[in-house]
């Protein structure tokens, strides 16, 4: 195809167009009306969504034609509109579909290269995942050309005038994205990764909603839940001094390191060598935990073994440990992230490992329970917030996956589940099941889910429940759960005889794959925490597909397996309701897909609703 007239600036040789009238734009529109996938690439003015301006739209189409917008010296509407009925294809799309969303264009499909390589190496750590290393691997003479192109300087997108290398740099970011991604689904349909790729590209769409939306937040009481704990901070770090005694003399390097921290009294508490200093000087011994890495002893003050001090300090202890870098992590979203009305926390799709989301800035997904930060997360004028939340998943799919009859039937008869297994391993009538017991079964199911040793799992349940339980008994109670229940035990068994024949690989209900798992628990544990994952993913993304069903909603917020939403007040009663349902339905999809019908289980969610995420919360319980 002949190239257009291209615009004031002399682009000879270009291998793209440089649009900057209204003339160029138009056929842009054209060209991508014409292609059923477009490959797109924003340069910006900030990497904050919710302040910067969209500068360059390089846009590359199936035909082949490379456009580079000037959204300075063009207006974008138009393009944007077109935009929106298109499939488009971005490497990390949650920084650049945000921008889209929060300028009205609202993309049918959305796919992100980065996640989809994310995906395809989950598990390896070695993996790099930037446009150039999954060039390199993807679409070799893309990386060639990328290099070429160099590294510009982030400030220049405010400029005026953009110079010839900065417009071939931006055009270079979506030239051969249709490409890669084309060879990242060749590979991960070889790999069995097709169904969870699918799903994965769906879920891109939610991640950009959350992220474009942001969370509505009261920024006063933000402020003061972290001013209450600064507050609690002190006051424990004061009783520890107390604790101390006068007497007591503090040794000279301690001093100087503390000497310019006016928040510090006697000892920093925060520092772990001052800590055990501090309690081994109250004449106490520091307990100890093997360390793999060093292949040592060593002392440990971490919050499974503070009970072992039998002294008041622990208790301080804990509380400040819990706390302590709090206010410092979570007082720097309201100033770097915050618009006035909404904090944009840095979601991430997928994680190296475990494919599951995280959250960076604030790090909501490591909000302490006992804060009051949920507080601070409040529903606009005429709004209410709605949490919903899964409950039992992870034992859920452990009855699934392993196709145990007797857990499959507790489920399906609602039996509470630790209670049966509780009842089962012990031979306790179920009604004669006490809370601690039941508490124990819980720590045991849910410890053996997420792997955890004999030593953690007996730390755990002295810590929390009871601490006169004795070691030998809390293990005994674990071995119990797989002889009372021998079809799981089977299904574990045969995963770890597979890890010692040498496989490092796990798959999840839908195919999910991680790679490289380092030892046999992994080998199990990996595919029930996957295939949560996964429920989880298709749930919130039905919620977006099904939207119209009910009307407006906004998803702002995915903390582990709780989806927050913000609804009109008047629609509000609704939207749980038919959310609840959606979710529960998506989510035994995936749970029961390779069970018989007559095995299958019902999957519930919590929900509830508030002007405040703390009280929907609450509600939900
Ligand atoms: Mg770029």
């Amino acid at each position: 195809m002949k190239p257009p007239a291209v615009a004031d600036i002399n682009l000879s040789g270009a291998f793209y167009f440089y649009v900057t009238d209204e003339a160029a734009r138009g056929r842009c529109i054209d060209s991508v009306k014409r292609s059923r996938m477009v490959g797109l690439d924003l340069e910006t003015t900030s990497l904050d969504w919710w302040n910067g301006r969209v500068r360059l739209i390089s846009l590359t189409t199936q035909s082949g034609e490379t456009w580079v917008v000037d959204a300075f010296k063009v207006d974008p509407a138009p393009l944007y509109k077109a935009l929106g009925r298109s499939h488009l294809v971005a490497h990390n799309a949650a920084f650049g579909i945000p921008y889209l969303l929060r300028c009205g264009c609202q993309p049918r499909k959305v796919s992100c290269t980065r996640v989809l390589s994310r995906l395809l190496h989950a598990g390896d750590d070695r993996v790099n995942h930037n446009l150039l290393d999954v060039a390199t691997r993807h679409a070799p003479k893309a990386a060639l050309e990328r290099l070429k192109a160099g590294v510009v300087d982030h400030e220049a997108w405010s400029r005026d005038t953009l110079s010839r290398e900065e417009l071939d740099y931006a055009a270079n970011d979506s030239r051969y994205l249709l490409d890669i991604y084309r060879d990242e689904l060749r590979v991960l349909g070889g790999a069995g990764l097709g169904e969870v790729a699918h799903l994965e590209e769906r879920f891109v769409s939610v991640v950009a909603e959350a992220a474009a939306t942001g969370m509505p937040v009261d920024p006063e009481r933000w402020g003061e839940v972290i001013e209450e704990s600064m507050q609690r901070k002190r006051e424990l770090a004061e009783q520890l001094d107390k604790l101390l005694g006068p007497e007591v003399e503090i040794p000279e390097k301690f001093q100087s390191a503390n000497a310019d921290r006016r928040d510090i009294g006697k000892v920093n508490w925060s520092s772990p060598e001052q800590k055990v200093w501090a309690v081994e000087t109250l004449g106490i011994d520091v307990p100890t935990r093997w360390d793999h890495k060093k292949g040592e002893e060593r002392k440990t003050l971490d919050k499974n073994h503070l009970h072992l001090l039998n002294h008041p300090i622990a208790d301080a202890l804990l509380e400040y440990q819990a706390i302590a870098n709090f206010p410092a992590t979570f007082a720097r979203a309201i100033v770097e992230r915050f618009d006035g009305a909404n904090v944009y926390p840095d979601w991430q799709q997928i994680q190296a490992r475990t494919g599951r989301m995280s959250c960076q800035n604030p790090p909501m997904h490591n909000m302490p329970k006992k804060t009051k930060l949920r507080e601070a997360v409040v529903a606009p004028e005429g709004y209410r917030v709605l949490a919903l939340d899964f409950s039992q998943i992870e034992p859920r799919v452990l009855a699934a996956i392993s196709g145990d009859r007797a857990l499959l039937r507790a489920f399906r008869k609602a039996i509470d589940v630790y209670s049966f297994v509780a009842s089962e391993v012990t031979q306790v009538p179920i009604e004669e099941v006490s809370d601690d017991l039941r508490k124990v079964f819980k720590t045991i199911v849910l410890g053996l889910i997420y792997g955890m040793s004999e030593y953690g799992l007996a730390l755990r349940v002295h810590r929390e429940i009871d601490p006169s339980i004795p070691t030998e008994q809390v293990v005994e109670y674990r071995d119990g759960f797989f002889a009372a229940f021998p079809e799981a035990s089977r299904w574990r068994e045969s995963l770890e005889r597979e890890f010692h024949n040498g496989s490092r690989e796990t798959r999840t209900i839908l195919g999910r794959r991680r790679k490289d798992v380092e030892n046999p628990r992994q080998r199990w544990n990996a595919p029930i925490q996957g295939t949560a994952t996964d429920a989880f993913k298709l749930a919130a993304v039905r919620l977006l597909e099904r939207r119209e069903e009910v009307g407006e909603f906004r998803i702002v917020a995915l903390i582990h397996d709780e989806v927050v939403i913000v609804a009109p007040e008047e629609k509000a009663d609704e939207v749980e309701e038919w959310a609840r349902n959606v979710m529960e339905e998506a989510a035994a999809e995936v749970l029961n897909k390779n069970l018989p019908k007559k095995l299958h289980i019902p999957i519930l969610v919590d929900s509830g609703s508030g002007q405040t995420l703390q009280e929907a919360t609450e509600n939900a319980g």
